[in-house]
């Protein structure tokens, strides 16, 4: 596979398969010419766009959804290949999230960018109207990670084409393929091709749509390069959303199923070899269910089979890359190191290929640990026990992060509360992960995970700039607060604000009298 240039590239970006190194093919990088380049084109055809009805903008989007579904396994293909996970997973978590996504923002966005009315409750603003609209930014920029490489970029992409935006996409330089399959979906839906434009390339294309004529930056990646982006973006005031990096705790209670939980802390904190900003990457158990927990939990570890993501019966693919397994490998060793107990894994697996890093279960670990503070990304799960309710909170609040997070119980009131008390964008009771295959849900976090949303109403309101219009009733008539001031009507706006918000019913009743003068003021300007 190799994209195809659309002008003249100085360097090209090699594609591999992280499970066993093949070389999937190669991307030119853009550099900031062209980037302008592109930014520019988009902008030109989003004026169109943003004129025309959301009717055709949904049959569009409807034909992507068909030939989406037609080629589930042809875009699959593409994401394992590129980023190593199961296909199963790839169609589950990228393939049908964004199937289902296409029918939330069609059956939604028409209610969503009708004209919203804004009552008026002060007497004197009712003789106005008002309403919002929601205006498209114009181009949005959308920098995107690895780990979700379809999902991630086209639920941003849809949402902003569908509120009348156009798009730049710079996708990971590990993971190009998919976004540039996406792109040629969009292609064959029936989308203008300066409407949705890939930039392929590394760090500094993402700088340098950064530095473009963009109106938005949507984000999606590290605390590090978040950090960075949310710089230039302050320089010049560019709107961001930063979806970041996560530290997800799961807290089992002590009345929690405990094979329904031991399953989901696997399932949990593996899947995507754990590279899933909603990753369990801390779990929290009831000292009286503890020891019993981590039993289940290792031996339904040992029946997983690590490989190739191409393999059917593979469950657990590879690491994206070597930085990323260094990163998981030093985090095991520093937990056991001070004083962790190993119970599976902790080894990489050269002999299934340079990436691959076994399933791993921690036992014993604290928050001195940088296995339970710092975002690890990969297939393992550290456990550590709590005596009650108020330290498991305490835990799982102690972390610069705070994407998502789950509570266990056979108590689904108890857990909702508990959920109440954690800090986290998302806390989903007797669930996890899940919540990003749903459509109508926001996704996103507080503290260092980021700023703003992607998903659902929340999300599409991060494609769109609010706009108040007002108009009055009676054109004709001055206003009762313009020039003309002095004692009298000093003393009619006392009344007035008397009339309106006084406790006492006297001051009311008088207010209301002094203030009904002001229509009649004749000294207006
Ligand atoms: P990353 O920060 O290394 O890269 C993300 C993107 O930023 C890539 O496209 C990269 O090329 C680009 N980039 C790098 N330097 C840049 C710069 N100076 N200016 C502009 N762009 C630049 O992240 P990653 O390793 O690709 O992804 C993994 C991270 O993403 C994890 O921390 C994970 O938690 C996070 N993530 C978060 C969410 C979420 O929704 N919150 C979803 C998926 C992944």
């Amino acid at each position: 596979m190799t994209a195809l240039p659309t002008t003249t590239f100085p360097g090209v970006i090699p594609v591999l398969n992280p499970a066993n190194q093949e070389h999937i093919g190669e991307v030119p990088q853009y550099e900031r010419t062209a980037v302008l380049a592109c930014v520019d084109r988009a902008l030109a055809a989003q004026r169109k766009w943003a004129g025309t009805s959301i009717h055709e903008r949904i049959r569009i989007l409807k034909n992507f959804r068909r030939i989406l579904c037609d080629q589930k396994d042809a875009v699959a293909d593409v994401i394992t290949r590129e980023a190593g996970k199961p296909k199963s997973e790839a169609l589950a978590t990228e393939v049908m999230v964004i199937l289902d996504t296409v029918g939330f923002l069609c059956d939604y966005a028409p209610m969503f960018l009708q004209p919203e009315p804004v009552p008026h409750s002060n007497p004197i603003m009712k003789l106005k109207r008002g309403w919002l609209l929601r205006q498209p930014y114009g181009v949005i920029g959308i920098i995107s990670p690895w780990n979700y490489p379809f999902s991630v970029p086209s639920v941003e992409t849809l949402s902003a084409l569908i509120t009348g935006n156009a798009v730049v996409l710079k996708p990971s330089e590990f993971t190009p393929f998919s976004a540039l399959k996406l792109q040629e979906l969009l292609f064959a839906a029936g989308l203008d091709h300066d409407l949705f434009q890939v930039i392929t390339g590394d760090g500094s294309t993402g700088a340098a749509l950064l530095a473009s004529n963009i109106q938005k930056i949507v984000f999606t990646g590290s605390v590090a390069t978040g950090k960075k982006v949310a710089q230039a973006a302050a320089a010049r005031l560019l709107p961001v959303v930063l979806e970041l990096g996560g530290k997800d705790p799961m807290i089992v209670l002590d009345d929690a199923d405990l094979q329904v939980a031991s399953s989901a802390a696997v399932w949990g904190a593996f899947m995507n070899a754990g590279q899933t900003c909603l990753s369990i990457e801390r779990c929290y158990v009831h000292e009286s269910i503890y020891e019993a927990f981590l039993k289940a939990c290792v031996e339904k570890t040992a029946k997983l089979r690590v490989g190739n993501g191409g393999d059917t019966s593979t469950d657990i693919g590879p690491l994206i890359h070597q930085p990323q397994l260094k990163i998981v490998r030093e985090h095991v060793e520093d937990a056991v190191a001070n004083g962790a107990r190993l119970l599976a894994g902790g080894k990489t697996l050269p002999e299934l290929g340079p990436n691959f890093y076994a399933p791993t279960v921690l036992a014993g670990v604290d928050h001195s640990m940088r296995i339970m503070r710092e975002e690890t990304f990969g297939p393992v799960l550290p456990v550590r026990s709590f005596k009650n309710d108020e330290e498991a909170v305490a835990l799982a609040n102690d972390s610069e992060f705070g994407l998502a997070a789950s509570v266990w119980t056979g108590n689904r009131k108890r857990g909702e509360q508990l959920a109440a008390r954690v800090a986290a964008g998302t806390v989903m009771v007797n669930d996890v992960i899940a919540c990003f295959g749903i459509s109508e849900a926001p996704h996103g976090g507080v503290k260092a995970s980021g700023i703003g949303r992607t998903h659902g109403k929340l999300g599409l309101e991060e494609m769109v700039w609010p706009k108040y219009v007002d108009s009055d009733r009676l054109p004709h008539m001055k206003k009762l607060w313009w020039y003309g001031y002095g004692p009298q009507f000093l003393q009619q706006m006392e009344g007035f604000i008397d009339f309106l918000f006084s406790g006492k019913m006297s001051a009311r009743l008088r207010g209301g009298m002094q203030s009904t003068r002001a229509y009649l003021r004749r000294k207006l300007l």
